[in-house]
């Protein structure tokens, strides 16, 4: 697989993330979403980070600058998959909205181009059947923030050949992160390990076991944690966490996924955590 130009979707959180690590790497990376404004806004954030790497030392001035000159932007997604080689979407997590763009992207990328999604919670194997090569459609899940966290979920489609999923794991590798190999089921692993334990900590709350300060204390002193649940709850958004909990509840039919009553009043309530400046604790 030789790839020189990668196209990135959406210029969000995790879409600047991964442009970010794939020109640091010395690709050519097309940037793209919807407004110019979301592609401006995007550089911005890639050149304090990349900055910032510069201050610790961990990055040349030149890199910082190499890097940037590598990333160009675009808001029309079509001519941008026609000049792929390889084309990664991290666009807002909605089935619809993604749907349409794998669709866009079969039509327009060159014959051989792996697609490949970074969604946290949406059906590897659905999207791919939403486009005529199924077999080459992969999730490669990132986490955030993206230029530090090592792993990322490779996640096989039931059609994801052998050969696509060797060629993620070796791109993976070249960013210098450490791929996982998971198959394509509700929240993968990550998710369908930490929502339910975030999950059973809202219960805790809920039922007046221990104040959320003191659960979380409990998963950092005694679980050696870096961050106690009910932080990373509000870190994450309480949003994201409803609706992974319900992803989890309907696709694997098991009532041990239900949301958490408190979980959906406080979503009700507007209380999304960081992002709104209260959660389960005020900001
Ligand atoms: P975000 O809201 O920060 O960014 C999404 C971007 O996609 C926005 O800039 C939006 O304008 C753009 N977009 C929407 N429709 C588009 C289209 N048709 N074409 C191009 N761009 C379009 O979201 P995010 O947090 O970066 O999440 C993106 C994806 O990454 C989601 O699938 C999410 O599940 C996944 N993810 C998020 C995290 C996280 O911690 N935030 C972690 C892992 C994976």
């Amino acid at each position: 697989m030789s790839i020189k130009n990668v196209v990135v979707i959406g210029a969000g959180t995790m879409g600047n993330g991964i442009a970010h690590v794939f020109a640091q790497s010395g690709f050519g990376v097309t940037l793209v979403d919807i407004k110019e404004e979301f592609v401006k806004k995007a550089l911005d954030t890639i050149a304090s980070n990349l900055a910032r790497q510069v201050k610790k030392g961990t990055l040349s001035e030149d890199d910082s600058k190499a890097t940037l000159a590598r990333i160009v932007t675009s808001t029309d997604l079509p001519a941008a998959a026609k000049q792929a080689d390889f084309i990664i979407e991290a666009a807002t997590e909605r089935f619809d909205l993604k749907k349409e763009i794998f669709k866009t992207l079969d039509a327009n990328a060159k014959q051989g181009v792996i697609l490949a999604t970074n969604t946290s919670s949406i059906s590897v194997t659905e999207l791919a059947a939403q486009t005529g090569r199924a077999e080459r459609v992969i999730g490669m899940h990132f986490f955030n923030p993206v230029p530090v966290m090592k792993l990322v979920e490779i996640i096989r489609g039931i059609q994801t050949t052998d050969e696509v999923y060797a060629g993620i794991k070796s791109l993976t590798e070249t960013l210098g992160k450490t791929p996982v190999e998971v198959n394509d089921f509700p929240g993968f692993v990550s998710n369908r390990i930490l929502m339910p334990m975030i999950n059973e900590a809202v219960y805790c709350v809920m039922e007046g076991v221990a104040k959320p300060e003191d659960i979380d204390t409990v998963m950092k002193l005694g679980m050696a944690h870096p961050m106690g649940p009910l932080a990373l709850a509000d870190f994450i958004g309480l949003d994201v966490c409803l609706a992974i909990m319900n992803v989890l509840h309907e696709g694997l039919g098991d009532t041990k996924y239900r949301p958490c009553p408190l979980l959906k009043k406080m979503v009700a309530a507007g209380m999304l955590g960081k992002k709104s400046g209260k959660g389960f604790y005020q900001y």
